[in-house]
């Protein structure tokens, strides 16, 4: 940890790469682990453009009951730490697969939320984008407000491609970054992988933070074994408040 430490203290150009784990501790299921399911479905089987093409009215009252979730969700210890990193390193971004937006409510400024935002909803016709707030939605399937056509959460499913220019900025900071943190991601999703892999070949020192192994295990140059709220808060401690 004392040497870790030291290596926090003489970098400065740093990125953090979340995934669904770091917000477990504030009462968000992860979608692998116990707490994927809702109902009788799977997860992977309701964050598709085919399952909401098939009964937008299914996959819109499974995005209205996360939303809830997320909405009462608090930022925990570790999103605490990495809204500390962004005024500590003169340089810094977080690359998020998250789309609870609590890294925003941690305070975080600097951060590319790649698989979109639960709170937000777009049009299918016009591309309207839509706030949603906190509130259940009083009509689902959601209309775009402007035109009446169908609305859908604004979120990267399964098989969908990523906003290109937010991918062109990310891999731009990744190639310089002197640093790189994953936390809490499974390695199962392709892009955010090869967003550290990137990182890593281009020099970038790599520290994974995950109570299990994971693909980025195999690549990564310190493993720290825990839960995030947890680890994030004892390595970070004596080094700014
Ligand atoms: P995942 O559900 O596939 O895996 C979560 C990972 O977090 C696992 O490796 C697990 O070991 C780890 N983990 C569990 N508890 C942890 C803790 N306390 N601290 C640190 N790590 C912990 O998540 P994923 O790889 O992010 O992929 C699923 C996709 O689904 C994401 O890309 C995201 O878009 C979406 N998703 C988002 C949320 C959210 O916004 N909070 C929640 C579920 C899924
Ligand atoms: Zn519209």
């Amino acid at each position: 940890m004392e040497e870790l430490k030291k290596l926090l203290t003489q970098n400065k150009k740093v990125a953090v790469l979340t995934g669904a784990g770091i917000s477990h501790e504030s009462g968000i299921p992860t979608f692998r682990g116990a707490g994927g399911y809702w109902k009788q479905y799977k997860a992977e089987e309701l964050a598709t453009p085919e399952a909401f093409q098939r009964d937008p009215k299914l996959v819109w009252e499974w995005y209205d009951y996360r939303r809830g979730v997320c909405a009462k969700a608090k930022p925990n210890p570790a999103h605490e730490v990495v809204f500390k990193m962004e005024s500590y390193f003169p340089e810094f971004l977080v690359i998020t697969q998250n789309v609870d937006g609590l890294h925003r409510r941690a305070g975080n400024k600097k951060i590319f939320e790649i698989h979109g935002n639960i709170f937000t909803a777009r049009c299918t016709s016009c591309s309207n984008r839509i706030s949603l707030g906190d509130e259940p939605l009083k009509e689902i399937p959601l209309k775009c407000n402007v035109c009446g056509s169908l609305a859908r959460p604004h979120i990267v499913w399964f098989g969908e491609s990523y906003d290109g220019d937010i991918l062109d900025q990310c891999y731009s900071f990744l190639a310089t970054t002197e640093l790189i943190f994953v936390i809490g991601t499974s390695g199962q999703v392709s892009v955010p992988v090869n967003m550290a892999k990137y990182a890593a070949t281009k020099g970038a020192y790599c520290i994974e933070v995950n109570p299990e192994e994971t693909s980025v295990t195999d690549f990564t140059d310190t493993f720290l074994q825990g839960k995030a709220g947890e680890v994030l808060p004892q390595l970070w401690e004596g080094i700014s408040n």
